[in-house]
């Protein structure tokens, strides 16, 4: 106990002495320790958090915008949309929370830095006695940051901070998602918003400017070293979109870990001046002092770039699942029903908009590309997409280099090159392919020839598509010569959902 007091000694400051003397005498019964601190008391700065915090007086809650400068109670909640470390180790982190009416400048005083893991987004509430000027706070000119205040946990047991971790389906987390300057009940526009090909090419020069962007990648955390600051910084850089342009989002030291909470091709960024290079915009964007990041903000914009990533995902992804639970493969395959469709026919059905949604039936088409050497050649026999990133390899299990996870991969649709019949051509990289097609397809046709059934149904069994990363390239030669030019019956699946057609058995 005696190498933790003098810290707390160094951050035992003029101001918060009577408080702090207050929270020693309510402390009496406790056990006192040699240095003049219960143990409570040396908790309680240490370790703020986990300890469950009372108000012992009332506080009003207030929205942002309204808060009055002054001595008064404040509950305040909202969410971290900047923070900063200081690198000086001045005993505090600075926040900029936002509640979608107005920002405020908060110092969080802390024991040591890593007492808190702050995270972009972040739902907090903070319990204030006293509201400043943001201008008195020395927080400059954030946008809509007008107030400020400093929260000291455990010292002052009048001011307090909770930093909530939501699970995705709790109110918690739907809550306090509305952006700064934006007027939901009367919506037309977000002010300054723009493009994030426009925010490059001229906008970063803007006194205002905002991008809302989806995230594409985490890259793996990396360490680099400043030579202007002499130390070993870490950073990350994250891959964003909108459907003008991609960039890199470099987040530095404690921002790292917010990275580490987006989910590619799903997180939603709303930025408010993101810093860029002057002299090389296209270098990518960072976080500075004014910049404030609404992490899946909640308003019109937000939601049209939601459903743009979704249909763009689909265009652009190399793999894409097959579904599962829209159709019984084996009605779909040996059922009652099965019609026979020409390309030409399921192009009509598709637009046809009586027609059932996700309609099955079989096409009877002849391969006249291939694309299995080309695939192999290229160590792209097999794909996956892990950390919104392709990961390709020729064998069907694979690391992700980014998430450092074993994935188990598909063969690359792209195996073949296209199929016609008498209507019309299919680009076969836009299928979506069972693994047991794929089975059937490289091994169904050699049942023709096998003289029992049986003993061919049980090779089916035993085969696999996975068995030909292991054959050599002779033989791998000889499967590319014997599809080419084949006729195979498929049974296909129009999803409506991916808009794509899901191959679900290949019949000989
Ligand atoms: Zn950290
Ligand atoms: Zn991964």
């Amino acid at each position: 106990m005696s190498t933790i007091s003098p810290s707390i000694q160094t951050f035992y400051s003029r101001e918060e002495q009577s408080s702090f003397e207050r929270g020693r005498s309510n402390a009496l019964n406790s056990r006192i320790t040699g240095d003049g601190f219960t143990s409570s008391e040396v908790e309680a700065v240490t370790d703020p958090l986990p300890q469950s915090w009372k108000p012992p007086r009332s506080y009003e809650r207030c929205p942002i915008s309204l808060l009055q400068t002054g001595p008064f109670n404040y509950e305040i909640s909202g969410r971290i949309v900047n923070f900063s470390n200081n690198p000086q180790d001045q005993g505090y982190h600075s926040l900029v929370v936002s509640d979608g009416s107005g920002a405020i400048a908060v110092k969080l005083y802390y024991g040591k830095a890593s007492d808190y893991q702050l995270l972009l987004g972040q739902r907090v509430t903070l319990w204030a006695t006293f509201i400043a000027n943001s201008a008195q706070g020395s927080s400059g000119n954030i946008p809509f940051c007008a107030s400020s205040t400093k929260i000291y946990p455990g010292r002052n047991i009048a001011t307090h901070i909770t930093l909530y971790k939501d699970p995705p389906d709790s109110d918690g987390h739907r809550i306090l998602r509305c952006p700064l300057d934006c007027n939901l009940r009367d919506y037309s526009y977000l002010p300054a918003l723009m493009t994030l090909k426009a925010y490059l090419s001229t906008g970063y020069d803007m006194a205002e400017g905002k991008i809302l962007v989806c995230v594409r990648s985490v890259g793996p955390r990396r360490t680099v070293h400043s030579k202007k600051r002499q130390c070993d910084l870490d950073m990350v850089d994250v891959s964003v979109f909108d459907d003008t342009a991609t960039c890199i989002l470099k987040l530095w030291q404690d921002k790292v870990h917010s990275a580490k909470t987006w989910i590619p091709n799903q997180t939603i960024l709303l930025i408010s001046k993101p810093t860029c290079r002057e002299e090389d915009p296209q270098s990518g964007l960072g976080l500075g002092y004014n910049s404030i990041v609404e992490v899946d903000p909640e308003f019109p914009d937000a939601d049209w770039l939601r459903n743009k990533v979704k249909s763009m995902k689909i265009k652009q992804s190399i793999y894409i699942p097959f579904p599962v639970d829209i159709w019984d493969l084996d009605l779909a395959i040996h059922g009652p029903n099965r019609a026979l469709f020409t390309i030409a026919d399921i192009e009509d059905q598709v637009r046809n908009p009586e027609a059932e949604p996700d309609f099955t039936g079989k096409l009877n088409v002849i391969i006249v590309e291939m694309g299995l050497m080309e695939q192999w050649r290229k160590r792209t026999f097999c794909c996956f997409e892990c950390c919104g990133m392709p990961v390709y390899a020729n064998k069907p299990v694979a690391i992700c280099k980014n998430c450092d996870m074993r994935r188990n991969l598909s063969p690359n649709p792209r195996i073949i090159g296209s199929m016609i019949d008498e209507s019309g051509m299919i680009m076969a990289g836009k299928l979506v392919w069972h693994d047991d097609a794929w089975t059937q397809l490289f091994f169904g046709g050699k049942s023709s020839d096998a003289p029992i059934a049986n003993a061919s149904e049980t090779d089916l069994v035993e085969q696999s598509w996975e068995d030909l990363t292991i054959f050599d390239t002779a033989a791998l030669r000889d499967i590319e010569e014997r599809l080419l030019y084949t006729r195979i019956t498929l049974t296909f699946g129009w999803s409506s959902q991916l808009e794509r057609l899901c191959i679900m058995g290949v019949e000989w």
